[in-house]
C-alpha cells in the first residue's frame, strides 16, 4: 500500500530482480518524467533546524520560539538517510546535496557524510551551509569524504548581513569559515548570495570583488517566492540581466555554456581570465525544462519541485519492513509521473492560494 492511501501493484518478480525500476535500473538510463527530464540530483534536508533566521527563509515571526520543529523520533536516522541515498542513486541519481535548515546544526554529521561517500556510483557528494561553523568543521567534512561546498552569503556588509540573517551573525566569522573550507580542499567553494532589491542589491558589486580571481564562484539567485512565510513580491526581485549588468559595468563579463544538462546557474567569465560568476534567475529566466532535482526533508518525505504542496511519505515504508526493491518500484512511480514546472507557470498562480512547502524543510 502507498503512502497517501491508494493501492500500488507490488512490482513484478522481474522488476523486483532489477531492483524494482518498472522500466530502468543503473545503466539501464534513469526514471524519467513526464517532461523526460531523468532524475539525477537528490537533495537531502538532514534538520528542518538552522541557527539563522534568514529573512528571505526563515523569518522570525514565523520560526519563533513556539515554532513546532520535528521531533527526534520523526527526523530519519542517518541508516535511513543513508538506505534511501542508495536506492535513489540506483534510480539514476549521481549527485547529493546535503541540505537543511541548517546542516551543520545536525550532531554528528561527519558519520553521515562517511555513510553516503561509501556509495558505489554516487559520483558528488556536496553541501550548502550558512558557514557559520565550518571554520571549526571543514576538515572533518573532508576526511568524512564531501567533495565540495556551497556558502550562503548575503552581503559582506556586516549590518547588512547581520539584518539578512537576523542572528546578529557577523560576516567575518563565514568569511573565515570560506578560508578554512579551501585549506582542507573543499574547492571551488560556491558562494549563494540571494539578492533582494533595496536589501542588499546595492552590495552585490562588493561580493563580486572580493571572490574575483580567488578560484571561488559567487552565484546571484534572484529572490524567490519560496513557501509561504516571507511575504514575497515581484517587486523586490532584482532580475539576473540586472545583476549580470551591474556587474559588467565595472569587470566585463561573457556568457559560458551550462556544463550538463540541469545545471541550476548561468555562468559568466570574468573577460581578463580572473574566474566566473552564476546567477539563478528561477523567476526571470525560469529553467524548469531541465530540472533533474529530487528533495528529501529531514522526516523522509520526497518533493519533486521546490514549490511544490505535496510531498509523498517515504518514511512508513522504511520503517515497515518494505525491501529496496519495494521503495525503488515506489520512487520510480512518483517520478514517472512528475511534471512540476513551477517558475514557469508562476504568473499562472495565485499568490497565497496554494500553501507550498517551506525552504527551511525541504532545503534550497
Ligand atoms: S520550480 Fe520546480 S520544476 Fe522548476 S526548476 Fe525549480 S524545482 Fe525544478
Amino acid at each position: 500500500m502507498s503512502t497517501d492511501g491508494t493501492l500500488t501493484p507490488d512490482p513484478s518478480p522481474a522488476e523486483r530482480e532489477r531492483g524494482g525500476l518498472p522500466h530502468a535500473g543503473r545503466g539501464e538510463g534513469t526514471v524519467t518524467d513526464t517532461l523526460n527530464r531523468p532524475l539525477r540530483d537528490l537533495r537531502i534536508s538532514i534538520t528542518d533546524r538552522c541557527n539563522f533566521r534568514c529573512t528571505y527563509c526563515m523569518p522570525k515571526e514565523v520560526f519563533g520560539r513556539k515554532y513546532r520543529f520535528l521531533p527526534r523520533n520523526e527526523v530519519l536516522s542517518f541508516e535511513e538517510i543513508a538506505r534511501l541515498a542508495r536506492i535513489f542513486v540506483g534510480a539514476g541519481v549521481e549527485k547529493i546535496r546535503l541540505t537543511g535548515g541548517e546542516p551543520t546544526v545536525r550532531r554528528d554529521l561527519p558519520k553521515l557524510i562517511e555513510m553516503l561517500a561509501r556509495i558505489d556510483g554516487l559520483q558528488d557528494l556536496t553541501m550548502t551551509t550558512n558557514g557559520s561553523r565550518l571554520v571549526y568543521m571543514a576538515e572533518a567534512l573532508k576526511a568524512a569524504g564531501l567533495n565540495r561546498i556551497t556558502v550562503s552569503l548575503d552581503s559582506l556588509d556586516d549590518a547588512v548581513f547581520r539584518a539578512m540573517n537576523d542572528a546578529d551573525f557577523p560576516v567575518s566569522r563565514v568569511l573565515e569559515g570560506i578560508e578554512a573550507a579551501a585549506k582542507v580542499g573543499l574547492s571551488p567553494i560556491k558562494i549563494n548570495m540571494v539578492v533582494k532589491k533595496g536589501v542588499n542589491d546595492h552590495s552585490l558589486v562588493d561580493l563580486a570583488r572580493h571572490f574575483k580571481g580567488s578560484g571561488h564562484i559567487v552565484r546571484f539567485i534572484e529572490y524567490m517566492d519560496v513557501g509561504n512565510s516571507n511575504g514575497w513580491r515581484l517587486d523586490d526581485v532584482v532580475p539576473a540581466a540586472q545583476t549580470v549588468a551591474m556587474i559588467d559595468r565595472e569587470f566585463p563579463l561573457e556568457p559560458l555554456g551550462p556544463q550538463y544538462r540541469g545545471e541550476v546557474a548561468s555562468r559568466w567569465r570574468y573577460q581578463d581570465g580572473s574566474g566566473e560568476i552564476g546567477v539563478i534567475a528561477s523567476v526571470s529566466q525560469p529553467f524548469c525544462r531541465d530540472c533533474t532535482r529530487a528533495r528529501l526533508s529531514a522526516d523522509g518525505k520526497l518533493y519533486t519541485c521546490l514549490f511544490a504542496s505535496i510531498g509523498r511519505d517515504l518514511r512508513p515504508l522504511l520503517r515497515s519492513g518494505k525491501s529496496d526493491g519495494e521503495i525503488a518500484a515506489f520512487l520510480a512511480k512518483v517520478w514517472s509521473v512528475r511534471r512540476d514546472r513551477y517558475s514557469e507557470q508562476r504568473s499562472l498562480d495565485t499568490p497565497g492560494l496554494r500553501q507550498k512547502v517551506e525552504m527551511s524543510y525541504i532545503g534550497g
